[in-house]
């Protein structure tokens, strides 16, 4: 068992496969999507054919992967990964396709990240099973058709809205992923603990929980945290007072908030006056890509009611002046 002490210290990312739930009564939250996958899925058994592709979005963290890697499962279908970034020409992605079984699940994270022609490619293939090699160059290039074998391609991005349109229409099902709620994080958190053989009481994990940004993944990592913390300190049972004490060494503050996210309001406050400011001047402030600042840190920030989005720019809530100890400006409507 690789979650307990004594074997082999595993890495971080064998922690986080092994965290994994398998199956979808497993998977916390998502009710909505959970259902609709479910369908999805059920329909294209009882059909005897390989299930609409499917796009999930959401931002970090919240679970994409894993239902990737459910809908494989699910299907008894072998699963591919890769990833947008990975896919830079359609070359790359003819590989990937034209060695695709029958039935595979292809799951492509960033898929909002492919290169142009890549996509291009990616539309008949999803819509016809078929692509064109292009072999030679300039007028005597020619495109030799290949069929391919039916399978279900997964994608994932942080934002639907990234997608251009033709894209986004091809999947037959699109699954918005919410941030989850304090005790969803529990049941996650709790599952999690078991897993790793700690002892965690339900104070200790409504701390953590509600420290963890409504993201599983975070969840889980401060879990860890929290555990080094207990270890070293040699303490057995995590209780909230241990938990708070750890995160707060961690740089986790009570509302969840990540360094990330402080900088990113405390620059909105400080540096712009409250705002508005456009985002990519914001993102400048804080030495982050703009991408990551609206896909990361953003959401969350918005879903808090810290941070507000207007046609002129991002704006700092009031909330977000007392949640970082300063004053808001008179002028404030509040
Ligand atoms: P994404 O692909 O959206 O970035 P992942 O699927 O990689 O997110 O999930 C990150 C981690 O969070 C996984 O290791 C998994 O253990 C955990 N996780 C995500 N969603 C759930 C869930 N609904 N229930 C339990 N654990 C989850």
């Amino acid at each position: 068992n690789p979650l307990v002490a004594g074997t082999s210290e595993p890495d971080e990312r064998v922690l986080e496969a092994a965290l994994r739930p398998k199956n979808l009564h497993d998977f916390v939250g998502q009710q909505r999507v959970r259902e609709q996958l479910s369908l999805v899925l059920e329909a294209a058994r009882i059909r005897e054919r390989t299930s609409d592709h499917v796009l999930l979005s959401g931002p970090p963290g919240l679970g994409k992967t894993t239902l990737a890697m459910i809908v494989a499962a699910e299907m008894n279908a072998p699963l591919r990964i890769s990833s947008g970034p990975a896919i830079q020409h359609a070359g790359d992605l003819a590989a990937i396709l034209s060695s695709l079984a029958e039935g595979e699940v292809l799951f492509l994270d960033e898929i909002h990240r492919m290169s142009r022609p890549a996509e291009e490619m990616l539309y008949m293939a999803m819509e016809d099973f078929r692509v064109d090699i292009v072999v030679g160059k300039g007028a005597g290039a020619t495109a030799i058709p290949l069929e391919l074998p039916p399978f279900t391609l997964v994608g994932a991005t942080t934002r639907a809205g990234l997608l251009p349109g033709p894209l986004r229409d091809r999947f037959g099902f699109t699954g918005h992923l919410e941030f989850y709620s304090i005790s969803e994080l529990e049941l996650v958190l709790r599952r999690s603990a078991m897993l790793m053989d700690l002892k965690v009481n339900s104070a200790g994990f409504t701390e953590i929980a509600s420290r963890s940004r409504g993201t599983p993944r975070i969840a889980n990592r401060l879990l860890r945290r929290v555990r080094d913390w207990a270890l070293v300190h040699r303490n057995e049972h995590i209780d909230a007072t241990l938990a708070s004490r750890a995160l707060d060494m961690y740089e986790v503050d009570a509302r969840g908030l990540d360094r990330l996210d402080r900088s990113v309001l405390h620059a909105l406050c400080t540096k712009f006056g409250g705002g508005p400011v456009g985002l990519s001047t914001l993102a400048i402030a804080v030495g982050e890509e703009t991408e990551t600042v609206e896909t990361v840190a953003e959401p969350f920030l918005v879903r808090e009611g810290l941070l507000g989005r207007t046609p002129r720019g991002r704006i700092a809530m009031p909330d977000a002046w007392i949640h970082l100890g300063l004053t808001p400006p008179e002028d404030m409507p509040l």
